[in-house]
């Protein structure tokens, strides 16, 4: 770092020149909006982008470079903390006219999380000084207060620290046994700590003995202590889950950066699948985490109660920085575990975030105690808004009563789906001029879970029908194609399916055997297609056949077809685990004729048009998933608060509620990560990753939340009389089709290392 680029972090950088950039609302930034609620996810404000970089640089340039020394002697970062001052980071939230950097809680936890990623104990110093000092001083002080214990510390020329937990109890914090009497002094300050992490960051014991504070510096009234103590703990919390999500990015940096440069049986191990899935999971699991810190922080700003997501964030936040440390160690082998790499403190320093400010045994119960409802009501544009009720009412009258029937029947639910279709849910993303209901990819993957959270069998029904049917067609099709495939498919009279897996190859679909070769009346098809949804009731599909086998996937093309058509025939209904009511079954070509106007796109184009359909799709799925994830979340919560054992209903006891707890949070998690792809593509931006996420996280909550809904219910969990057994059943698909999980982790793990220009 040259002299001249560290004098650019001074004064000059201040962050409030991103607050002053906009004209309203608090401290002169602007208030974040329904609309943006939502468009935060994938793509950031523009004065939060330019504070991150601004963050990302300083600690890049100035805290990565120095923090192994900074660890290695126990030295608190003076000189870095005061250019932080100067920036702004000490006094991020404080509204401008009281002194502070005016800026939002997204921005804080912004900040946090690009100084920890540089030095998590630079992180630390500055949260307890912003979340846990000013915070409750700004909220609670008196004029006089502020004057003296407020402005000196804002630019940190001045720090200060929060003292709550005691020797005999932390978590318990209202237990306190300090004792202020109304008569007067001696404070001592104990030993430094020698702490496993953050050791640049001090931690010692205050002993209080007769210690004289005058009166004036009672902060608010006597008796709120422990109210001022938890409020702020709840704003702190984002604080941490910032901090947690520096040091889970700064680990996914080195295992990165070390993947691609370390060979092993003569390639970079980063070429390695077993590499590859360890990377996609520390991704997910930070990304997601990322996300629910994101919503926290924008709930906080509009005043909305936050308590339960900062508590989500910070529990998934510092679980996925411990899990993301400890497998970049993996992924350094050796070198990971000496102090030469990062790798090793990026460990040591993850274990404090699911300790202070909380511990994770601690988070679930603010997170149960809220009483406002799992959804995203009240964050959702209106128009989502609307649409989700009209879903939720309709899952809730028309399909949630009778799904365990058609379940047991293996029956299709042939009225439900007509209703559906004059509500537009056939045809959700394609555009009112074509005829379709004209909405997005979010109300689309809205619609899927309410749908799924009903009947999930109905949901893939839906999901096929508009995501793999109508989506490739809508976008590939000539004006004639559309007549006749495309229009009597927008409202439910017919519905069409997608053949693409074939018995001898599913997730390598560039293997497709079945041949299209050309005839005078067209193309003559020969091979077979497995496990095709909606077969037995389809009226059209998309078909996927060689044209030219010596061109490999580059010759495979995609064909419209008509059902009934001759050589064409149906196998049998699978008998299948779960998703009964939707029919899956093996269509066979034997010299059948499709007239050459239904080639789909140009010849060649099959592999392409599967591909970017998959993309889609998996966000369907991924929706299909969070609907049986909630409905086993509705079904436990429900029998938890009924049933009773030892005297008390099960819902008191804490094993059960962590279980609802992680139930909760994987399952949201997994939503949040869903509507960030929905809106990225949308928007037309890349969200080929951030599907994929949505993907695997929502399968993998689904079937971790359907699990843990059978251990709720005990014996009833396991007998079809309640619902949840049918959860575990229907949950376990969505882990394998459109894509396996394990598929999911390869297209996550190669954009990430393309996204690190590694690739
Ligand atoms: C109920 C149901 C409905 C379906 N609906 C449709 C439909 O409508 N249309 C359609 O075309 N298909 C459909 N499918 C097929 C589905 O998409 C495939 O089953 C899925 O893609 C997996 O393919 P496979 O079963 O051949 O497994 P395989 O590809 O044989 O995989 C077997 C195992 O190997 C793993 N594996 C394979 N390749 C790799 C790799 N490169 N790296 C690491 N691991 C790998 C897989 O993850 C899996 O664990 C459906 C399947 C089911 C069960």
């Amino acid at each position: 770092m040259s002299v001249a680029s560290r004098s650019s972090f001074g004064l000059g950088c201040h962050l409030s020149r991103f607050a002053c950039r906009s004209t309203r609302g608090f401290g002169g930034f602007p208030m974040l909006t329904t609309s943006r609620s939502v468009s935060y996810l994938g793509e950031l404000p523009e004065e939060h982008r330019m504070l991150q970089k601004t963050c990302r640089d300083f600690a890049e340039g100035e805290l990565k470079p120095i923090a192994a020394e900074l660890d290695k002697l126990h030295k608190f970062p003076a000189e870095q903390v005061k250019k932080m001052g100067e920036m702004g980071l000490f006094s991020i939230e404080v509204p401008a006219e009281k002194g502070g950097t005016g800026l939002d809680a997204l921005a804080y936890a912004i900040a946090m999380e690009e100084i920890s990623r540089g030095c998590a104990s630079a992180g630390v110093v500055m949260s307890a000084h912003n979340s846990l000092y000013l915070a409750p001083i700004c909220k609670f002080g008196s004029e006089e207060q502020w004057e003296r214990y407020g402005l000196p510390f804002l630019d940190a020329n001045k720090i200060g620290c929060f003292a709550l937990s005691e020797p005999g109890n932390g978590s318990d914090a209202g237990a306190a046994s300090t004792v202020a009497s109304s008569v007067a002094s001696g404070l001592s300050i104990g030993k430094k700590e020698d702490k496993l992490g953050i050791r640049a960051s001090s931690t010692a014991t205050l002993t209080f003995e007769d210690a004289a504070v005058p009166s004036a510096n009672l902060l608010g009234e006597p008796g709120m202590g422990f109210k001022i103590a938890m409020t702020t703990l709840d704003g702190g919390r984002i604080g941490v889950a910032g901090q947690a999500l520096g040091i889970g990015q700064a680990s996914i940096d080195c295992a990165v950066d070390y993947a691609s440069k370390r060979e092993a049986f003569g390639s970079p191990i980063m070429k390695m699948q077993a590499i590859q899935s360890k990377l996609a999971d520390m991704e997910l699991r930070v990304h997601s985490a990322r996300l629910l810190t994101y919503q926290a922080a924008m709930l906080k700003t509009q005043n909305k109660p936050f308590t339960k997501e900062a508590a989500m964030a910070k529990l998934a936040a510092s679980e996925a920085a411990t899990f993301a440390a400890h497998q970049a160690i993996q992924i350094l082998g050796g070198m990971g575990y000496v102090t030469d790499m990062p790798a090793e403190r990026h460990y040591r320093d993850a274990r404090i975030t699911e300790i202070y400010e909380g511990t994770s045994e601690i988070q679930p119960l603010p997170l149960l105690n809220s009483s406002r409802s799992v959804s995203f009501l009240g964050e959702l544009p209106e128009e989502h808004r609307m649409l989700q009720k009209t879903c939720r009412d309709f899952a809730e009258g028309e399909l949630k009563p009778i799904a365990a029937e058609l379940d047991k029947l293996h029956k299709f639910p042939a009225e439900q789906v007509k209703k559906m279709g004059q509500m537009g849910l056939f045809s959700v993303e394609i555009p009112s001029e074509k005829g379709g209901a004209g909405l997005d990819t979010l109300a689309y993957a809205i619609a899927v879970e309410e749908i799924s959270r009903g009947c999930a069998s109905t949901g893939v029904i839906m999901s096929v029908n508009n995501s793999l049917y109508l989506g490739p067609l809508y976008k590939f099709c000539t004006d004639e194609q559309w007549e006749r495939y495309g229009l009597p498919f927008l409202n439910g009279d017919k519905i069409g399916c997608f053949a693409l897996s074939e018995p001898g190859n599913g997730s390598d679909a560039g293997a497709a055997s079945t041949v299209a070769s050309s005839v005078a009346s067209g193309y003559k098809l020969n091979g077979s297609k497995a496990w095709i949804t909606n077969s037995w009731e389809a009226s059209a599909g998309v078909v996927f056949a060689t044209t030219d086998k010596s061109k490999k996937h580059k010759g495979i093309s995609a064909f419209l077809f008509d059902m009934p058509t001759p050589g064409l025939s149906l196998g049998k209904k699978e008998d299948k685990l779960g998703i009964r009511a939707s029919s899956t079954a093996t269509l066979t070509f034997e010299d059948a004729v499709v007239p050459a106007t239904n080639l789909l796109g140009e010849p060649g184009m099959g592999f392409k048009i599967a591909m970017s359909t998959l993309d889609g799709g998996r966000i369907g799925i991924a929706a299909q998933a969070l609907g049986i994830g909630q409905a086993a979340i509705d079904c436990a919560v429900d029998y938890a608060s009924k049933r009773e054992a030892f005297g008390s209903p099960i819902m008191k006891m804490q094993a059960i509620q962590s279980k609802l707890a992680d139930m909760e949070l994987r399952v949201h998690s997994a939503r949040l990560l869903t509507y960030e792809a929905a809106v990225l593509k949308t928007k037309k931006k890349p969200f080929i990753k951030e599907a994929a996420m949505a993907k695997l996280a929502a399968s993998e909550a689904a079937t971790f939340a359907a699990h843990q809904a059978i251990q709720i219910l005990g014996g009833m969990g396991y007998v079809t009389d309640m619902p949840a057994e049918r959860h575990y059943r229907d949950a376990r698909i969505t882990e394998i089709y459109e894509g396996t999980s394990e598929i999911q982790r390869l297209v996550i793990a190669n954009n990430l290392l393309k996204e690190h220009g590694v690739l």
